[in-house]
């Protein structure tokens, strides 16, 4: 049986973005409500610590840090037209990027095997140099640059589920092989970045792996995808870490998403992570929080994630349903990625 840690804090509730905004302390209040009604076996819940200055400025500047922590203690600001701060959010956003070194420390020290930081404000989007799409410090990213220099990591395959391109992660590791970016997203959301030919550059030319996908997917089809391109690229590359951007926007209830997937498909595709990872190796896992913007749907989603990683629930895997799109992007995906020889065949 796995061990699965997960952080949480009450702290990451006082970043307040406004009341109507989709990016609300009640998504991640669903969620910690949730785990407090139905506990599950063999979940350890840690408690985060602020990050160091010394790990934030890893990936972002020193001049984009100070603007952060300028927003302190005054009730209302902006640092990108859509993503603004209250007088904590400073807080919320140095215990994110902590929370996921906290669990990193914990999966690498072999404390957990999995880990899952429930945090936010999310951090996919967030460039090194400014806040954007509801994200201020990218949590993930500072974790891989933190696993590369202070764990002296060499291959860190991070996931990114959520629907929206995770344009911060993109960029952040484009010219480099240390860290594998890979994908899944719909292009005509916000930030409309990734499409299939954006593979990375230089040393990194190859090591991004974009798979735009279509609304019109169900769940077996988005299966389809990861089971035809995401297996393989764990088996060759096989990553000394696994990260995961968890963003559960895709989920059909979803305002921002739009999509067609269930709760369920989230466990199944946490079980197809799983084969992968044990076709590598069983190399730590973290996950961390991103979108997801209908509270319940979203605590559901994170229930049902955290069933598989405890063992909870089992054999929800591919059932071999897939459309026809699904087939002509695992495709074009294999295609574009053939020369790179991240593929098996
Ligand atoms: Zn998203």
């Amino acid at each position: 049986m796995m061990k699965v840690g997960i952080i949480r804090d009450s702290r990451y509730l006082d970043h307040k973005p406004g009341n109507t905004h989709p990016e609300h302390p009640r998504r991640l209040k669903a969620i910690y409500d949730a785990l407090d009604r139905s506990p599950h076996q063999g979940l350890v819940t840690l408690a985060p610590e602020p990050t160091t200055l010394e790990a934030l400025e890893m990936v972002h500047t020193t001049s984009y840090i100070d603007k952060v922590l300028k927003t302190a203690d005054q009730s209302f600001t902006n640092l990108a037209p859509d993503t603004p701060a209250s007088a904590m959010t400073y807080l919320a956003a140095w215990l994110a990027v902590g929370g996921c070194i906290k669990g990193l420390d914990e999966i690498i020290s072999g404390k957990c095997d999995a880990c899952f930081a429930l945090v936010r404000p999310p951090g996919h989007h967030a460039r090194i140099d400014g806040a954007g799409g509801f994200c201020i410090f990218n949590n993930l990213g500072v974790a891989a640059e933190y696993a590369i220099r202070h764990y002296h990591m060499e291959r860190i395959l991070i996931i990114d589920w959520d629907i929206h391109h995770g344009n911060g992660i993109n960029d952040l590791f484009h010219e480099q092989e240390k860290v594998l970016y890979f994908s899944t997203h719909d292009i005509l959301l916000y930030p409309y970045t990734g499409n299939f030919e954006d593979v990375g550059k230089n040393a990194g030319e190859g090591y991004t792996v974009n798979v735009p996908i279509s609304r019109e997917m169900e769940n077996d089809d988005f299966l389809y995808v990861y089971e035809r391109v995401m297996i393989p690229v764990i088996v060759r590359y096989r990553p000394q870490i696994i990260m995961v951007a968890a963003g559960f926007d895709g989920h059909r209830e979803d305002p921002l998403g739009k999509c067609r997937f269930t709760e369920e498909m989230y466990s199944r595709l946490t079980a197809l992570l799983l084969k992968g990872r044990e076709m590598a190796g069983n190399p730590p896992l973290l996950l961390a929080l991103e979108g997801g913007y209908q509270p319940s749907a979203l605590a559901r989603c994170v229930e049902e994630v955290l069933q598989c990683l405890t063992g909870e629930i089992t054999g929800r895997e591919i059932s071999h349903s897939e459309s026809a799109i699904a087939r002509e992007i695992v495709q074009k995906a294999r295609d574009t990625h053939k020369k790179f020889g991240v593929w098996v065949e």
